[in-house]
């Protein structure tokens, strides 16, 4: 097999034998520090109850100190915001996710750029936020600014209001900037488990070997990650001959599975039975592929996508 040349790290070819491990998080979700309906204590226990190995609480504009609550020993948990500057563009008020920062801004009147450079000045990552809920046109909105580590491609609450997916301005943005962006899917957490809307719906899984702030940090920006709402993705291989490609996506149950690539259509697998492994050609003109698994129940699972080019 070989290795085509990413800007990602391939999370599949981490081994278990060199230590590494999938953790399960959320890093999205609001408390009553701002729109939440459930206290931070209980928003952080709810999660570790239910599995997740990591999460943030993303308060709006201001940051929800993780000192504050008791975090069980080996539960990662991020300190982060929402923060929303103003938009000077002519569209809609900026979502950025912003993950391990510790100083509070006024980012409602700062310029959405310096609120970017500010969080990673500090050492954060700033994620685009639910683009679909908030109109956002990538080249009006989105190619201005220059510092982000990737975009949300699935927000349960956003999902539950009926525009919950961000793969089209994923795609977009790729596309207008030439280069890969890696992918989140989060809760955005606003209720309460109870209310059946967006809690436990959506997960980034990321590929790590130690249980802290920083390896899981650094999965999400180098894309050793997944998002899902159900599915998982075992692995992406691509084989090459020199002249031309195929890959191979393993995965659990699938109904269905897309291969998207940057060119036009798609490709799409689909047997009538679930299946585990589809194979696919690469275009010649590709510059990346990322797969879509569809689960049995219709759920879903992003890959972050493969950079084709040498
Ligand atoms: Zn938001
Ligand atoms: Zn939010």
């Amino acid at each position: 097999m070989a290795d085509a040349p990413r800007n990602l790290v391939d999370p599949y070819s981490l081994a278990d034998s060199d230590g590494y491990f999938w953790v399960k998080g959320n890093l999205h979700c609001h408390t009553t520090n701002s729109d939440g309906r459930v206290e931070p204590q209980a928003r952080l226990d709810q999660y570790v109850a239910q599995g997740y190995d990591f999460l943030c609480l993303s308060d709006h504009r201001k940051i929800t100190r993780v000192d504050t609550v008791d975090v069980p020993d080996g539960f990662v948990l991020i300190q982060g915001a929402e923060l929303h500057p103003a938009n000077p563009f002519g569209g809609q008020v900026h979502h950025f996710i912003c993950l391990n920062i510790d100083q509070d801004m006024a980012c409602g009147t700062m310029p959405p750029q310096h609120v970017i450079d500010n969080v990673r000045e500090q050492g954060g990552q700033v994620w685009l936020a639910h683009p679909h809920w908030s109109s956002v046109n990538i080249i009006r909105d989105t190619l201005p600014l220059k510092g982000f580590s990737g975009i949300e491609v699935f927000n349960s609450t956003c999902r539950f209001m009926g525009r919950g997916e961000g793969a089209v301005h994923w795609d977009d943005w790729m596309s207008l900037e030439d280069r890969v962006y890696p992918c989140l899917a989060n809760d955005d957490t606003h209720g309460a488990p109870e209310d059946n809307r967006d809690t436990y719906e959506s997960w980034t899984m990321a590929r790590v070997k130690e249980r802290t702030t920083e390896a899981v940090l650094e999965a999400l920006a180098t894309g050793a990650s997944y998002g899902s709402t159900g599915p998982e993705i075992h692995s992406i291989e691509i084989n090459s001959n020199g002249k031309s490609a195929e890959v191979t996506v393993k995965c659990s149950a699938a109904r269905r599975i897309h291969a998207v690539q940057d060119t036009y259509g798609t490709e799409y697998r689909e047997g009538g039975e679930l299946f585990t492994e589809a194979t696919f050609s690469l275009r010649n003109n590709a510059r990346w592929v990322r797969f879509e698994i569809i689960g049995p129940e219709g759920d879903k699972a992003w890959s972050n996508p493969v950079d084709l080019r040498s």
